[in-house]
This record gives structure tokens, C-alpha cells and sequence, in this order.
């Protein structure tokens, strides 16, 4: 018997590949390495691990290819290990259902925090804890979703609906990464285009004028240059 949370890494430079399997086994996971897309396909179908770090660039097909294959019949949470010079697919690869994103270079504690965060998100959805929950709390930032009221330090914020439906996105996601385009869909309902991503823009500016005590620089709402925004899962 083996209660170890797998993971399973597809990376095909060894040396990436040697530091993240000596870090995750020195902190109780147990291991299993790819070193190219059909392999991991034909391993994630035999060992169905609990989660995936995929390399964007592999030998011989795209990371984003084996990342649509699981998706077409699983959930498991998949890490996007990804290269600065694959930026275009880093966000493409989010926008099909990679849960989030770690760029090389990177070190123990970010890969680590990045497996927790999709641990927990994973299990979240398995137990719909979400759904019964009648209170998000990150922080000194509360959420009462029976009244529609938020709180920072004890002090209401007034938002509108629009900014209220936006944190609440945010919460449900808690720790992960959304896509600009993921959020338009899902606060209006339509493709992204130059109007809504300004409109995003805004809301998201008086968003954080409204809940962080510094809005250049913010604690809850983070920004991922480039992909989009990432609510903190703080303590409380
Ligand atoms: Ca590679």
C-alpha cells in the first residue's frame, strides 16, 4: 500500500528534471518522470498521478498536446513548467485547463507552495466544499457571500456588482492563476477582446483602491504580467 501523493514530472532536461524529483522526494511525494509527451500520455493513463508538471517544450510533441489529451477525460491538476521564451504558450495552455504555471528558473519553495495550491484546489473540487461555504476568508480580507458583503479588517467595502462577481471569481480560484480571457468569459460572458480587457483593466483598478491598503502594491489581487491575475491565499 502507497498513500503517497504521486506526481508526475514531464520534463526532458535531466537536470530540471533530477532537482524537481530530488525536491518533491525529499518532501514525502512519490515520483514518476516522463521524458517526452507519449510517454507521459501512456503514464498518466496507467498511474493516474495527483498531479502533473509538464514542460511546455518536449522532444516530440507539445506540452500542450498532452495537456488536451488528459483533459479530454481528467481533472487532474496540471503544472505548466514553462521557459520565458513559451510565454504565448503558457497562457494558451491556461486557457485549456492547465490549473497554473511555474517559469524556469525556479526554487524549492515555489514548486512546492505551487503542488500544495493544487493539491488543495483539486481536493476543494472533489469535496464541493466550496459550494456549502458561507464565508471566504484570505487574510484580513472576508467575503460573506449569504449577504454579498466584503470586509477588510473589520471595515465594509462597498463594491459594485460587477466588482463583487470579480472577487468572488478570484475566491473560488483562490492560489491559482487566471487568464484575462478566463475571466472575461466568465464576468461577461464574452470572447476578450481590446474593449474588455480595459474593462477588466478598470474594474480591477478600483477593485484594489477599494481593498488593498496599498493599491501599487498589492497583497490580495496579484498581477502575472502578461496572463492575468492571481488572488493570495493568505493566512488568516
Ligand atoms: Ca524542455
Amino acid at each position: 500500500m502507497n498513500n503517497k501523493t504521486t506526481v508526475l514530472i514531464v520534463e526532458d532536461e535531466h537536470a530540471i528534471r533530477n532537482f524537481m524529483s530530488t525536491i518533491l522526494t525529499s518532501n514525502g511525494y512519490r515520483v514518476i518522470v516522463a521524458t517526452g509527451g507519449a510517454e507521459a500520455i501512456s503514464l498518466i493513463g496507467s498511474h493516474c498521478p495527483d498531479v502533473i508538471l509538464l514542460d511546455l517544450g518536449l522532444p516530440d510533441i507539445e506540452g500542450t498536446e498532452v495537456l488536451k489529451s488528459v483533459r479530454e477525460w481528467s481533472s487532474i491538476p496540471v503544472i505548466v513548467v514553462s521557459a520565458r521564451t513559451f510565454e504565448r504558450e503558457k497562457v494558451e495552455a491556461l486557457d485549456m485547463g492547465a490549473d497554473d504555471y511555474i517559469t524556469k528558473p525556479f526554487g524549492s519553495s515555489e514548486l512546492l507552495a505551487r503542488i500544495r495550491t493544487a493539491l488543495r484546489h483539486s481536493h476543494k473540487i472533489l469535496t464541493k466544499d466550496m459550494g456549502g461555504k458561507n464565508e471566504f476568508v484570505t487574510g484580513d480580507l472576508v467575503i460573506d457571500f449569504a449577504n454579498r458583503r466584503v470586509k477588510v479588517a473589520e471595515k465594509e467595502v462597498h463594491l459594485t456588482q460587477i466588482e463583487y462577481k470579480i472577487l468572488v471569481l478570484f475566491a473560488r480560484y483562490v492560489g491559482r492563476v487566471l487568464t484575462y480571457d478566463f475571466i472575461i468569459n466568465e464576468i461577461w460572458g464574452i470572447p476578450s477582446e481590446k474593449n474588455s480587457q480595459q474593462l477588466l483593466r478598470v474594474n480591477m483598478a478600483n477593485i484594489r483602491r477599494k481593498i488593498e491598503e496599498n493599491p501599487g502594491n498589492p497583497k490580495y489581487i496579484l498581477t502575472e504580467v502578461g496572463v492575468g491575475y492571481r488572488m493570495a491565499d493568505l493566512e488568516n
